[in-house]
């Protein structure tokens, strides 16, 4: 039998360290996205940066402008739009002037399919208004038009000085190269599985598309590599060969992840993986939104991906508990919510007004069992009465007991309470904290 008498704290053996878990670092050329003056860094030590892309026509120049604007304003760093047809392509320019008036200045990437060559080519205003393209080598034409159609559209990019992302889906992989590889594999002696295969396949037609390009004129910074697939293994096994055997930035993503909880959970599920192993320069959550669904709920689940990981701050985050038999009433429920979906509501004036405002933590628990300890660990926390609790909730601030506030108003006194915190802490006029 255990003897109990020897769990101590002085009989823990010195392996018991417990390792703090850091993200790993991952060392890539910088890309350099510009427009205007803005300049988005991608890869080199540069934070993982967020994209997201549009589903509106891109021929409806005033609605993609709209929408481009929206996915900018909840946090998109760089914003893809479809160029499909001479119209989309004529479109390109006029949206970029419109997303200028509006002060949005936002990287525009061009995603390309099957005639970009001619696309780039024909509507040089295009070309030039496009921050970054995406060339799919996949889907750039079959034979001898594959190499001469890639060239275009990377003479293009090196002509207008664009960075490229080489985006290879497994959906639309080089099928002449899958099978140059299958056959080849077919005569092994011992060949490997077709799976292996179509990774390798994947990954070659990447990085080989990658170093065509540099053969063509374009420097290895402004070339960024994705490999997509659809299931969470499949991409986590091909992503981490990948960045074993290159040193261009990365594009991470789970292609055609689904919609709802589905697409939320197998996207977090892949990139946690992949960014703990610091493999990922620029992400992307391609959800299929809900009937009435934002298209910014992509946005916004790619901005917790990150901040949950510690990779990045962007809004004050809400730590609230999930609430159990001791606590009955929904307040704290509520009240989680009010706080969450105001902080958020006005991060975009806050980011500007309370520098460092991103990083401040709120807590709202539902009773005495973790309410107080909770409470303290935030910037300011409140613990709610549970059932049977005598009707007072406690404030912390700064890890110190406050106040305490009572009565039928508590909700509101609450967000005035964290109004003042951010214009004490984090307004311009801020002593040092
Ligand atoms: S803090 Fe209280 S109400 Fe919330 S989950 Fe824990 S025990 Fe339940």
């Amino acid at each position: 039998m255990t003897d109990l008498s020897a769990i101590n704290e002085s009989s823990l053996p010195l392996d018991a360290f417990v390792e703090p878990a850091v993200p790993a670092a991952h060392r890539s050329h910088q890309a350099l996205v510009r427009w205007g003056s803005r300049i988005v860094t991608i890869g080199g030590g540069a934070p993982v940066r967020v994209q997201a892309m549009t589903n509106t026509d891109t021929v409806d120049a005033i609605g993609t402008a709209i929408q481009v604007k929206e996915l900018a304003i909840a946090g998109s760093e760089l914003v893809r739009i479809t160029v499909n047809t001479p119209e989309a392509a004529a479109a390109v320019p006029y949206i970029r002037e419109q997303l200028d008036r509006m002060g949005i200045d936002v990287p525009l990437i061009g995603d390309f399919h099957y005639n970009g060559h001619r696309l780039l080519t024909d509507h040089p205003a295009c070309a030039q208004a496009l921050s970054k393209y995406r060339i799919n080598p996949g889907n750039v034409g079959k034979g001898d038009k594959h190499d001469r159609q890639f060239a275009l559209m990377v003479e293009a990019a090196a002509k207008y000085d664009k960075a490229v992302r080489i985006g290879v889906n497994w959906g639309s992989l080089d099928q002449e190269l899958l099978t140059r590889m299958m056959d080849d594999n077919a005569k092994l002696a011992e060949p490997f599985e077709p799976q292996q295969i179509m990774y390798r396949a994947i990954i070659v037609s990447a990085v080989e598309s990658a170093r065509r390009a540099q053969q063509i004129g374009l420097r290895a910074d402004q070339i960024i590599l994705s490999c997509k697939m659809s299931g969470v293994q499949d991409l986590i096994s091909v992503y981490r060969a990948l960045a074993k055997r290159c040193d261009y930035a990365l594009h991470l993503g789970l292609t055609e992840a689904g919609m709802g909880t589905k697409g939320t959970v197998a996207s977090t599920a892949a990139l946690a993986v992949l960014l703990q192993e610091g493999i990922g320069d620029t992400i992307r959550v391609s959800l299929t939104p809900q009937p009435g669904e934002a298209r910014t709920q992509e946005v916004v689940v790619a901005l917790e991906i990150l901040q949950s990981l510690g990779l990045r701050a962007f809004n004050p985050s809400v730590t609230a508990c999930p609430g159990c038999g001791r606590t009955t009433s929904t307040t704290f429920q509520e009240l989680a919510k009010q706080i969450d979906d105001f902080l958020r509501a006005q991060m975009p004036v806050w980011k500007l007004r309370y520098p460092g405002v991103e990083t401040m933590k709120v807590a709202v628990m539902g009773c005495i069992v973790n309410g107080p300890g909770e409470s303290k660990h935030a910037d300011i926390g409140i613990s709610l009465p549970g059932t049977g609790e005598a009707p007072a909730a406690p404030v912390f601030i700064d890890g110190e007991k406050a106040l305490t506030l009572r009565g039928d108003n508590i909700a509101a006194e609450f967000h005035a309470l964290v109004e003042n915190y951010i214009e004490k802490r984090f307004g311009s006029v801020a002593v040092a904290h």
